[in-house]
């Protein structure tokens, strides 16, 4: 059977069996040519199910060899490709129309070495598949707060969660990485070899090759950890925020905290009180003594008379899959806006709460992050990923189900995020950016900021053709 597939300028190329066949020969892993039809087969189904994966050919590899043949093999024939770690991105940034997915959901590995604090992690892992290997050794090193979420995609984009404070970003322990470039080659990128490289992948995200190794530092954390889960009643928002802001900026960099705004689900094994009401959420992590952990975090136990709390020495791995239930793959449709504050006024606060008040659905977020501690020890030209003063980030993050609803989900986000631009710098994270009809390129410049050009350069270096362009892509600038 002959395959069509497109190329990145819309144009088809025809594929023959024989063409497919040789590619087949060659992987160790899978070719799947579905040939344009929906691919609930995939190992790993994007999660937004706002985009449709409909590549006409899936390379399923399992290991490096595979992945410079995929490369080679849609270089040979121009083919768009689109790269899968996770398939997490809130953009639908790993999901190909009728191009060429290079999937690395079948590479998982993980290998840690305890002696020296170090976790070898293969392109295609969950941060659960790190999570799991380094606990074994009383270990973590920082990712991010839903265990389904790919390792390469998180830490490219910098990579937020419970470690923040006090160890940065994932991408801060990051240390080396191997790459498969445009070019089929495989480079190390780490601060002695192609330090440009290495310091566009801290946060550059996807534009540079494909990662098929990420060499993190790992920390001392857990096995058990103090966990902060107060939820108060929705309506409470202003003032509950009020007092943690409060809080936060004074606490010791073992804590990490958030605030999460949802409408909670009648979840089994959940108190009857909080089913199907709007709350606000008061979660935080610290990462060092554990009795001393649940005395720190006594005050967002009393910012208000929580409806339940669920505040208690947990497990890591525990807290690191607390939110998992709620983010099932391609079953909800996502939109996802936010930006930095560079202060939390009362009149910010207010407004949060307001929108917060206002949500269209169930699943529709309005979040605060707060950052800084080890985040703001880094410069932010020391790494690709720029922002590194702002101490709250707000993102308001829609969630739905029914296609009907896609428009008034969308219209809820923008305009939330937009009457934030008058408490906010605008500057987004694009982990959490969503994509309607924007093009890929749209947050770009504001998001990288004075690194844009930096990246540019590096790009014109690693990838003049833009071979790789399904990311929050940069143009090649020489
Ligand atoms: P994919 O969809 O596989 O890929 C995302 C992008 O990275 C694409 O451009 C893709 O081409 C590229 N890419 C993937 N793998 C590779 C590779 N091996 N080499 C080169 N490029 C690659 N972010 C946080 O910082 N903290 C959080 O706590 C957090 N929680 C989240 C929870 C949910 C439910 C979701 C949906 C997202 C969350 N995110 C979070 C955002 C997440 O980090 C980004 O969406 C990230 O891009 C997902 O990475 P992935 O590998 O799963 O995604």
């Amino acid at each position: 059977m002959t395959v069509t597939a497109v190329r990145p300028d819309g144009s088809r190329e025809q594929l023959p069996e024989n063409v497919l066949e040789e590619l087949r020969a060659h992987l160790r892993g899978q070719v799947v040519a579905p040939d344009g039809a929906d691919v609930a087969t995939e190992p790993r189904v994007a999660w937004n199910a706002m985009h449709p994966e409909r590549p006409s050919i899936s390379t399923r590899c399992t290991g490096t060899a595979d992945v410079v043949d995929a490369v080679g093999f849609a270089r040979e024939h121009g083919l768009l490709v689109g790269v899968r770690g996770g398939g997490h991105s809130v953009a639908g940034l790993s999901s190909v129309g009728e191009g060429m997915l290079i999937d690395l959901s079948l590479m998982r590995g993980v290998q840690v070495d305890p002696e020296r604090r170090l976790a070898h992690v293969q392109g295609g892992a969950l941060l659960g598949d790190v999570d799991r290997e380094t606990q074994a050794f009383g270990l973590a090193t920082p990712l991010g707060r839903v265990s389904e979420t790919g390792v390469a995609g998180l830490t490219l984009g910098g990579g937020y969660g419970h470690l923040n404070a006090k160890y940065g970003l994932a991408c801060d322990n990051l240390v080396e990485a191997q790459v498969v470039l445009a070019d089929g080659r495989v480079v190390t990128a780490s601060a002695e070899q192609n330090p440009d490289l290495f310091w566009a992948l801290r946060g550059g995200g996807g534009n540079f090759g494909v990662v098929t190794s990420f060499t993190f530092r790992l920390h001392p954390v857990g096995p058990v950890v103090a966990f902060a889960g107060a939820f108060y009643p929705l309506g409470e928002l202003g003032r509950i925020e009020r007092g943690w802001r409060d809080y936060v900026v004074g606490a010791p960099r073992e804590v990490t905290s958030f605030i999460v705004t949802m409408t909670f689900p009648a979840a089994p094994g959940m108190p009857e009180v909080i089913h199907d009401r709007p709350v606000a959420i008061v979660g935080a992590v610290h990462c060092g003594d554990v009795d001393d952990g649940m005395t720190t975090l006594q005050p967002l136990r009393e910012l208000g008379t929580p409806l339940f709390d669920l505040s208690q020495p947990m497990p890591y791995t525990a807290v690191q899959t607390a939110f998992d239930p709620f983010f099932p793959r391609q079953a909800l449709r996502a939109y996802w806006k936010s930006q930095y504050l560079d202060e939390l006024t009362d009149d910010a606060i207010d407004a949060i709460a307001a929108r917060a008040a206002d949500r269209p659905g169930p699943m529709s977020l309005a979040n605060t992050f707060h950052l800084g501690g080890a985040v703001h020890d880094v410069g932010a030209e020391e790494t690709a990923f720029p922002e590194r003063s702002a101490p709250f980030m707000v993102s308001f993050d829609s969630m739905w189900s029914d296609a009907a609803d896609d428009a008034s989900a969308i219209a809820w986000t923008r305009s939330a995020w937009q009457e934030m631009t008058r408490y906010g710098n605008g500057t987004p994270f694009l982990n959490f950016t969503g994509r309607d009809d924007e093009p890929l390129d749209a947050d770009v410049a504001t998001a990288f900021g004075r690194n844009l050009r930096r990246l540019a350069e590096i790009k014109a270096v690693y990838d003049p053709e833009n071979f790789f362009r399904l990311n929050n892509n940069v143009l090649p600038r020489a």
